[in-house]
């Protein structure tokens, strides 16, 4: 195939990158302009390492005014819009996505390194969400209070409104630079916050891109700002005392890393993951394994809702892991811009290094490879799945750890209790997936597992967020949902009237 290279062929995206020898030079936006400078990071393609772009970074003086500028006016800018005219802008930005889909779709194959399909599906998924947005509407509303629920209060009665907090600091992770721009700027602009959206260093193109149809779509210009600091420059911007809010979707080291600096704010913390997936007696084994195995090969492993544990019980253990090898071996690896493959590259060479460590070390503690777990190059595996005796599997650095890609542990059970304790002692609790159809005993994981969603007979899958979900333990703080998350952008306010006297409540 030939070398990656981004397809800039619609105008509609000219002002936001300069072509310099060749290349193109993006721009960040910040005081309500597009700006290039000379301090740069190379962005390169995960599929070839080929350098398909520049980006610019300001200086973080720059983002220091620029954020004082939003404090004095652009947050009261978007706050002083009629919340009819916010949603109107941003079902426009899912129209402007709808018409200008294919720039974006290539820039989540060639940056992000998705196949065609899942990039189809995030772009598709991302118009839905925004779509969906009267939805979150309905829940910015407050409460009446009457005071003689209390003798201390009798006479008064208290309005309960929500008002947003300011400035919003969005951190979006690599996996969906697109969809989680998105859905986080939807739910924080649609109650009036003014918004920084700090994106991903290894694909920030197509977060890029919706900034500029967001603009486009009619946001105000001085309540929105993008930058392209690095994570590890943005220490100073995010314990800045005028940021309200950080939304972060990253790993839990980032998330204690960045709570640790922020002081006191409000969090919204999407966090690290991989989930286990309990497969009872009388689950449908096909059905199972074919989930299960799309779970763990899906954007090859680098989802925070990926497959990492499967816990059988015994009396189908076999059958399972002979069918989820099965689907395995029909999974296509290769370069994601050819259509018939399904797995494409991890983000990074270290993302790689880090999943042959785990492969390695699960060997080295007497566990053993069913299908895949061979490299293929610096950017390219294959999907690991490693059977291992229950005993054996608290060790490993595979279930300590989250490694984000394709690698999965399978082992068996034969009480409930010791798949529940392998589920709830892993540090994180995002998700669990259940497959049967034993009521009482999904019922009992229902109520014993420590996770944020449940999935029964499916895989986990966040999807346009439809129904909420987000991490307990060390998987985060908060929910990401339709409709859920207005709560965590609003602060609430209480306004307490008093009537004392004033004769309009006969029984005094
Ligand atoms: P990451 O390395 O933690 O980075 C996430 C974002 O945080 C990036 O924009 C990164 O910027 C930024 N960042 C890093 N250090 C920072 C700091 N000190 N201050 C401010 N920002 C900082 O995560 P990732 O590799 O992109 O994404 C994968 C992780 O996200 C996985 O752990 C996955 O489970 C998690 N995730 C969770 C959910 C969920 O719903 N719970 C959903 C999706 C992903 P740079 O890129 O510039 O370093």
């Amino acid at each position: 195939m030939e070398k990656t290279k981004l397809s800039l062929d619609d105008p509609f995206f000219n002002d936001i990158y300069d072509v310099e020898e060749g290349i193109p030079v993006f721009k960040y936006f910040l005081n309500g302009e597009w700006k290039k400078s000379n301090d740069r990071s190379k962005i390169v393609s995960p599929i070839d390492n080929n350098v398909i772009a520049y980006i610019s970074r300001p200086e973080l003086s720059e983002v220091e005014k620029a954020i004082e500028n939003m404090y004095s006016k652009g947050k009261w800018k978007i706050r002083d819009m009629p919340g009819d005219v916010r949603l109107k802008i941003i079902e426009k930005i899912a129209d402007i996505l709808e018409k200008h889909q294919d720039v974006v779709i290539d820039s989540l194959v060639i940056n992000a390194g998705k196949t065609y399909n899942s990039a189809k599906g995030e772009v598709l998924a991302t118009i839905e969400r925004l779509r969906k947005s009267p939805l979150d509407l309905r829940k910015i509303v407050g409460d009446l209070i009457p005071g003689d629920w209390s003798s201390e209060a009798l006479e008064t009665e208290a309005l309960i409104r929500r008002e947003p907090y300011g400035i919003s600091l969005i951190i979006i992770p690599f996996n969906y630079p697109l969809f989680d721009s998105a859905n986080k700027i939807t739910y924080t602009i649609l109650p009036g916050n003014a918004i920084i959206l700090k994106p991903p260093s290894s694909d920030p193109i197509p977060s890029l891109f919706l900034l500029k149809m967001a603009i486009e779509a009619g946001l105000p210009k001085e309540s929105i700002a993008l930058i392209t600091l690095p994570g590890k420059h943005m220490s100073k911007v995010v314990s800045n005392s005028k940021i309200g809010i950080i939304n972060l979707t990253g790993s839990t080291e980032t998330g204690i890393e960045v709570m640790k600096e922020a002081g006191i704010k409000q969090f919204i913390m999407e966090l690290g993951g991989g989930d286990p997936a309990i497969v009872l007696g009388d689950a449908d084994i096909s059905w199972a394994a074919k989930r299960i195995s799309l779970a763990i090969t899906s954007y090859s492993g680098q989802r925070c809702d990926s497959i990492k544990l499967i816990l059988a019980e015994d009396k189908i253990y076999e059958q399972l892991k002979n069918e989820i090898v099965n689907e395995l071996s029909k999974v296509k690896v290769g370069d994601p811009r050819d259509k018939g493959v399904d797995m494409g590259p991890l983000i990074d060479k270290s993302s790689a290094d880090q999943w042959e460590e785990g492969v390695k070390d699960a060997i080295a503690k007497g566990c053993k490879i069913l299908f895949g777990g061979k490299r293929i190059n610096d950017t390219f595996i294959e999907p690991a799945l490693i059977e291992c005796d229950r005993d054996k599997v608290k060790e490993l650095v595979a279930y300590k750890e989250e490694i984000f890609s394709s690698i999965a542990i399978i082992t068996k059970f034969s009480d409930l209790n010791q798949a529940i304790e392998l589920s709830n002692d892993r540090r994180y609790g995002l998700d669990a997936s259940i497959f049967g159809n034993d009521v009482n005993k999904i019922r009992k994981l229902v109520r014993l597992l420590e996770v944020g969603a449940i999935y029964i007979n499916d895989m986990p899958k966040h999807g346009i967020n439809y129904y909420p979900f987000g991490g307990r333990k060390d998987s985060g703080i908060g929910r990401e949902g339709i409709g859920y998350s207005i709560e965590q952008v609003t602060a609430m306010k209480s306004i307490v009237y008093n009537y004392k006297g004033k004769g309009v409540w006969d029984y005094i």
